[in-house]
């Protein structure tokens, strides 16, 4: 059972669809598209002290 917590700074490739929420504490989200194919990590928010997206939930729930 290892820590799955992965920080994801902008401009990095998005490896799986789901909703995303920074590191600041926030809780400025952002969600991805279903296809992540060839995505990026967006800039965070202006108002934002974050460095990073962290997976909030992924788009498909393990069942
Ligand atoms: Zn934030």
């Amino acid at each position: 059972m290892s820590e799955r917590t992965q920080r994801f700074r902008p401009g990095e490739s998005v490896p799986e669809s789901g909703i995303y929420e920074c590191d600041c504490g926030k809780a400025h989200r952002w969600s991805t598209s279903t296809n992540v194919k060839d995505h990026t990590f967006p800039p965070l928010p202006e108002d934002c002290s974050g460095g990073a997206w962290i997976m909030k939930d992924p788009a498909h729930p393990a069942s």
